[in-house]
């Protein structure tokens, strides 16, 4: 979503939700205040405290425009992953635009008499099977993957493109999926370490030594397929060296569950026994998800939208929160 037409989206948003209240609905309002207090968002987040040198109306525009599609937690009486969790008459009409949740909970919600925390940062639990996020306290090192550590590994950079299909590099689809992944696991207590910080080239085997540095996390690399002369070949991949590490191909499932669950994706399978070399040398719990086919007329206009690498994100995020769930 553009920033150019967020107010639009916001009066859109609002209009749905006036279209789905439900008859029995109290009078309403629009209370700002149930979802936002710019004291409470300056000291839960340093990043935006810092960047806006504490200034209240920056912090405000930071929520209205990024904290509230990003899932920050504006209040301290509100909190959008529980809201979502918690009222499945909304996920039906909202699905993932978290935006609609706050907007909904501002003007309807709270009169209503919805809770919009559960007051104990508890959440009810969902799974990447029931095609929703798992979710648990966000943001404050104490969520469900608190003391996880993950290595995300975009794959290609720099001088090495990847599959390029009408100008479009694989590697600039890898990264910005990466960074989304990163900010979900962070935002549920996980320690994120990336193999590659920008567009600069990355050998495979500083990766995989980079993971076998690390014996306390489990190594995810992202990638797009691609192949020629088909374009109507589409779905996910997925690929480890289970004769490593005996956990990577739960790894492996997990991560093809989630992210075919939540974008519809056709789920290819993949090889548990493969030597790919990121992964063949690596001895950490470690899987290489392709996410789609670049080479496909089809998922080509999905891979290179925001909306689409947000479902990949959070497919690949519930599909880790399910691997820990299980392993
Ligand atoms: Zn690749």
């Amino acid at each position: 979503m553009k920033k150019l037409s967020i107010s639009i989206c916001l009066i859109l948003i609002a209009l749905s939700a006036v279209l789905f209240r439900p008859i029995n609905a109290k009078a309403t309002g629009s209370d700002f205040s149930a979802i936002f207090d710019a004291d409470y968002y300056l000291t839960r987040y340093p990043d935006i405290a810092a960047a806006s040198g504490g200034n209240k109306d920056v912090a405000r525009v930071h929520f209205l425009n990024a904290g509230m599609r990003e899932g920050r937690q504006g209040c301290a009486s509100f909190d959008v992953r529980y809201y979502k969790a918690a009222n499945p008459d909304l996920r039906a009409i909202f699905g993932e635009n978290l935006e609609s949740y706050y907007l909904h909970y501002m003007t309807f919600g709270k009169n209503e008499g919805r809770a919009g925390s559960s007051g104990d940062g508890s959440y009810p639990v969902l799974t990447a099977s029931s095609n929703q996020i798992q979710v648990s306290v966000p943001s404050d090192g104490t969520g469900f993957l608190a003391g996880r550590t993950v290595i995300l590994d975009p794959g290609h950079g720099g001088a090495d493109p990847g599959c390029i299909r009408n100008g479009v590099f694989e590697k600039n689809i890898n990264y910005p999926v990466a960074l989304k992944v990163k900010a979900l696991l962070e935002a549920n207590g996980a320690t994120v370490i990336m193999t590659r910080s920008d567009d600069s080239f990355v050998s495979l085997e500083s990766r995989w030594t980079l993971a076998n540095a690390h014996p306390e996390a489990i190594f995810v690399s992202i990638h797009v397929n691609a192949i020629s002369g088909y374009p109507g070949i589409s779905g996910m991949n997925a690929y480890c060296d289970s004769r490593n590490n005996p956990y990577s191909n739960a790894l492996r499932l997990s991560l093809l569950n989630g992210a075919t669950a939540s974008t519809g994706a056709g789920n290819r399978g993949g090889d548990p026994n493969a030597t790919i070399k990121v992964v063949h040398y690596s001895y950490i719990p470690a899987a290489l998800i392709e996410i789609g086919f670049l080479s496909s007329t089809q998922e080509f206009t999905l891979l290179i939208t925001d909306d689409y690498q947000n479902k990949v994100a959070a497919g690949i995020t519930a599909g880790i929160t399910d691997f820990y769930n299980n392993y």
